[in-house]
């Protein structure tokens, strides 16, 4: 009898494993990635504008509909390499658009003030040796040896931070030209100045990481720089704090498109010439412009009517400017059907922060007032840059901080925060103090060690503030705790700016709520409410893709069952 059901037991298991492996027959992993990163994009813009792409994923994909960027600083140089990496800011080597290099990684001597998204290609590969930590291209390189990973984007800051350390090609728009620099007047539609395709390690006369086919293709030229591609926005307020230039906005010549579809099209240009592409990492920036310019998700300013789509005015606002990205994003998918690799593609869309806008305005309100009040550099320490010199900006709102006599440095957008030169508790509160004081502050916190203390709060939250400050703001703010983050932080009120108009690296909802879809043919679609962060980007990918973490991450591997 006993040997019987020993028998059953057995035929039942064979029956079972052999069910199992069925099923991961069937089941094909993604080989290859799609990240697609709408800078600056509200969750709500996908209906508001009608972003059919991304509402098609999200009804067909693994949709986490309360995901939020779950870090500090809420900035585009930070969020892209928490997504590449899986690791929260204190662990990357900078946790912010400004840092303190404590150990002299830089070679600028210990414990100088350096702005992040200034830094050198090579300057971002160091930082991230001094941590040792893989990032999307070495895990691709070790699952898919000899697979290309590839960045694209509009902004060099993003698409170097990105790429440092572990993609083999990449590209941004290069700096302004002149005339007479054009190296052949016949083959661009305009006379002026251009932008062509960069990519360099070691400095612009190093090794071009940029693919030949992008380099030598005359499409990849760009009218920037000229008076015709602010489109007003230079003397437009609040746009002139922080205008157009060329780059963001598709513009007038349809061979030499610029904006997201320069970006789609060079991504494409990689799919069709490389064949073994394992990861490429866009960046849409064309929303993160808008959003700076009239305000993310204001319902009061130009940002939200449509112009005479005849006239380039309607590129430079939102509802266009948002149909184009998901415009690009379409023609990025339909190239990966015509090669027959979207059953092959794991594709993630997703924004790196979002956005708010200034009810209540603290900037420098002057035609490029954002470096002026984005840095306050009272004391010229800063070793890179020469943005918010003294003098030049923010000296009377943050007059209550700079009397300590203790301030090295600030940044500040939708918070504040401050890099000390005595760095004594006493002295940290008494900044913190100080801090208190300023318009619209939130609440106070100074750093000890790896974590951050509250100081103080303000005694006339709204029930939204302070819902939202109780679940998140402790836990936002010590995710930048390391050497090289600010030694007092202020979190500012809702809709609050020190910087432009619409603004964003604090810990507020309106900046912390992002869009995330993930989908790759078969994958089971879901609706999730759990609260998916940037840091959980990289586990969950590598998991669905079945490639092993080879390092610690701060994030969680979320299981989407491809069938
Ligand atoms: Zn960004």
């Amino acid at each position: 009898m006993i040997t019987l059901r020993k028998g059953l037991l057995s035929v039942v298991l064979c029956l079972l494993l052999l069910l199992i492996a069925a099923g991961a027959a069937m089941a094909q992993k993604p080989t290859r990635v799609l990240i697609v990163t709408m800078d600056q994009m509200r969750p709500e813009y996908a209906k508001q504008f009608d972003m059919t792409n991304m509402l098609w994923l999200q009804n067909h994909g693994a949709h986490f509909n309360k995901a939020y960027v779950g870090q500090m600083a809420s900035e585009t140089v930070v969020s892209h390499n928490t997504i590449v990496s899986g690791l929260f800011p204190k662990h990357m080597g900078w946790s912010d658009e400004v840092m303190r290099d404590t150990d002299n990684v830089l070679g600028y001597g210990a414990g100088a003030i350096v702005t992040t998204g200034d830094l050198t290609y090579d300057q971002y590969v160091l930082l991230i040796e001094s941590k040792g930590y893989p990032k999307l291209g070495d895990y691709m390189h070790k699952a898919f040896p000899g697979s290309i990973v590839a960045n694209f984007g509009e902004k060099k800051y993003q698409v170097e931070s990105t790429a440092a350390s572990s993609s083999d090609y990449w590209a941004y728009m290069g700096s302004k030209y002149n005339t007479v620099a054009l190296p052949d007047p016949s083959v661009l539609p305009w006379v002026g100045k251009y932008r062509g395709p960069e990519g360099w390690v070691g400095g612009t006369t190093g090794e071009s990481k940029v693919p030949s086919y992008i380099a030598s293709d005359p499409r990849f030229m760009i009218s920037s720089g000229n008076s015709t591609d602010a489109y007003g926005t230079t003397v437009d307020k609040p746009a002139y704090l922080y205008p157009e230039d060329g780059r963001y906005a598709p513009g007038a010549y349809p061979d030499n498109l610029s904006g997201d579809a320069w970006v789609a099209d060079a991504a494409i240009k990689v799919m069709e010439n490389e064949e073994d592409w394992s990861a490429i990492h866009l960046n849409f920036s064309g929303i993160d412009k808008i959003g700076h310019m009239w305000g993310g998700g204001s319902v009061d300013t130009e940002a939200n009517y449509h112009w005479d789509p005849t006239t380039l005015l309607d590129q430079i606002h939102m509802p266009f400017i948002a149909k184009n990205a998901d415009n690009q994003l379409g023609r990025v998918i339909a190239k990966l059907k015509d090669l027959h690799q979207w059953g092959e593609t794991m594709v993630v869309v997703l924004a790196d922060h979002a956005s708010t806008y200034a009810e209540k305005a603290h900037y420098v309100d002057a035609a490029g007032g954002g470096n002026l009040s984005w840095y306050y550099d009272p004391n010229n320490v800063a070793a890179n840059t020469a943005y918010g010199r003294a003098g030049a900006n923010n000296d009377s709102v943050l007059a209550p901080l700079n009397a300590t006599g203790n301030l090295a440095y600030s940044y500040q957008s939708t918070a504040v925060e401050a890099w000390l030169i005595d760095r004594g508790w006493s002295k940290k509160l008494e900044a913190a103090e100080a801090t208190q004081t300023l318009p619209d502050v939130l609440a106070t916190y100074v750093k000890w060690r790896d974590e951050y203390v509250l100081v103080s709060r303000s005694a006339t939250m709204t029930v939204a503030e302070r819902t939202w400050w109780r679940n998140h703001g402790q836990e936002l703010v010590d995710t930048m705790a390391s050497n090289a983050a600010p030694d007092v932080v202020g979190l500012l009120k809702n809709r609050t700016s020190y910087g432009v108009y619409g603004d964003h690296g604090g810990a507020q909802r309106d900046v912390q709520r992002i869009p995330m879809v993930m989908y790759a043919e078969g994958m089971q679609h879901v609706v999730r409410g759990t609260p998916f962060r940037l840091v959980d980007v990289m586990p969950t990918v590598l998991r669905a893709m079945g490639i092993p973490q080879m390092a610690p991450m701060d994030g969680k591997a979320y299981h989407l069952p491809i069938h």
